[in-house]
């Protein structure tokens, strides 16, 4: 009774749109979301904003999250208030963005961001690249529109904490329940537009259990290749978004069923093919996961020295059979992977830096005689670079021995540590040849 009257209520509050479909007025009891499950600064912002006379609705990743049962990561708001009037209600709020506009409205601890109802993108008025590729998004429009413009159906849900109720134009709550990723539109004009679509397609199918609708499947082998086209510094969020999820697996198994990963990490499918480097890739990202799962902090910088670790290996090891010395051919082959990678993924300076600094240490984990392990262990770095080491090993790169007599060593009480020290052969030899031509230290040849 009460559902069908509002049902009925809501289907007449719906704008009145042309050619676009009327959406559904989902109830409480059939999506399960409710207030509560939102939190309160963007309870707050959706009601701020209805009192003053404007549609609000929670939308995007969060209500589609909620669903499907996992916490979201953040909460996004959708509003026919323009942003210079949201900006007018909040005290603590800037608006930010040139092209298209949005606002950050800040309530306690938590950033909402509120944007515009957009209207979609139509070929004819849109600028596009020569490939397709939207360029400029940034026409205010209706809620259907906005809702049409998003990509899946998932992802269209708009959920308002005053009712309860999920108005929903593109049968996103059944979808989610059927566990479909549909695209909205026509797949191949939605990749052509943003071929983003087609690594948020394998992202979300892997993070929310969903199966990509065959339609939506199909068309990304052979559209593949418009990611090259794609931004580095756009891949590279999306990549790290991805790499991050705590899905990396299930989303690199993704990828590479779907044909995505060549041109994405440029020698990813190499890495992938080489038996040792796929293997320390695999163990890495599964680690990776399991980190992200326990809640505990993963840094991009060892993400994606893992990534590209064995094609430093290969890069040294071709320089060392050329003649030149080990120290300055890491160095080399480091510097020339990242100027590889850097056409393709705009990884930051920063993260470079993170990179290089976990590299530069493993040569370092070799030496286990005189001072230098002392020194290497009050490294910033040590721990990020042991368990870099821990990886190569357990990837079967280096004997376990190595990163468990690490171990060992960093947890001895400081005067047991002298005994343990594993001085080098080739060192060893080397300092006897030295010590041997001054005949004036006759003792030192028994000690060496
Ligand atoms: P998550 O936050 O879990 O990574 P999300 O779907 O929320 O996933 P966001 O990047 O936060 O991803 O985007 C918010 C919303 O904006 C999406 O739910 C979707 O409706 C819309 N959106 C994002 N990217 C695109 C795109 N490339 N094309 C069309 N709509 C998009
Ligand atoms: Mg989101």
């Amino acid at each position: 009774m009460i559902r069908k009257l509002l049902r009925r209520v809501f289907r007449r509050a719906a704008p009145a749109t042309n050619a676009l479909p009327d959406p559904a007025v989902i109830p409480v009891a059939r999506h399960g979301v409710r207030r509560e499950h939102i939190s309160p600064a963007a309870n707050k912002v959706c009601s701020v904003l209805q009192e003053a006379g404007h549609k609000a609705y929670v939308v995007g990743g969060a209500v589609r999250d909620i669903i499907v049962g996992q916490t979201p990561k953040d909460f996004d708001v959708a509003t026919s208030a323009t942003p210079e009037e949201v900006r007018a209600l909040f005290r603590r709020s800037r608006i930010i963005g040139r092209r298209f506009k949005i606002v950050h409205v800040m309530s306690g601890p938590e950033t909402i961001e509120v944007s515009t109802f957009r209207a979609m993108q139509d070929a004819e008025s849109t600028e596009t690249d020569e490939h397709g590729r939207v360029l400029r998004d940034n026409v205010f429009g209706s809620m259907a529109e906005d809702a049409t413009r998003r990509d899946f159906t998932v992802n269209a849900l708009y959920y308002d904490p005053t009712s309860e109720t999920i108005i929903d134009y593109h049968h996103g709550v059944a979808d989610l329940q059927q566990k479909t990723l549909r695209m909205i539109g026509d797949p191949r004009v939605r990749y052509r537009e943003d071929p983003v679509r087609m690594l948020r397609a394998a992202r979300l199918g892997a993070k929310l259990g969903l199966s990509i609708d065959p339609d939506a499947r199909a068309p990304i082998r052979e559209m593949a290749e418009l990611l090259e086209n794609v931004p580095p510094a756009r891949l590279f969020d999306e990549m790290l978004k991805l790499l991050m999820s705590g899905n990396a697996v299930k989303c690199l198994r993704q990828l590479r069923e779907e044909g995505l990963h060549h041109g994405l990490l440029p020698l990813l499918d190499v890495i992938l093919e080489q038996p040792m480097g796929e293997r320390f890739v695999w163990l890495s990202l599964e680690n990776t996961d399991e980190r992200v799962r326990q809640g505990k902090p993963i840094s991009p910088g060892f993400l994606f020295a893992t990534l590209l670790w064995h094609e430093v290996l290969a890069d040294w090891d071709a320089r060392k059979a050329q003649g030149e010395h080990s120290q300055p051919a890491l160095f080399d082959a480091m510097d020339s992977v990242l100027d590889r990678q850097s056409g393709k993924l705009a990884i930051t300076r920063r993260i470079a830096g993170d990179i290089k600094e976990i590299w530069a240490l493993q040569p370092r984990f070799e030496k286990r005689a005189g001072k230098t392990p002392y020194r290497l262990l009050e490294q910033p770095r040590y721990r990020a670079g042991w368990d870099f080491l821990r990886l190569r090993a357990q990837s079967g790169e280096l004997p376990m021995e190595l990163p468990d007599w690490w171990e060992a060593f960093a947890d001895a009480h400081p005067e047991s540590r002298e005994a343990m020290l594993v001085p080098d052969k080739a060192g060893a030899a080397k300092k006897r040849r030295r010590r041997k031509k001054p005949a004036a230290a006759p003792s030192d040849a028994g000690q060496a």
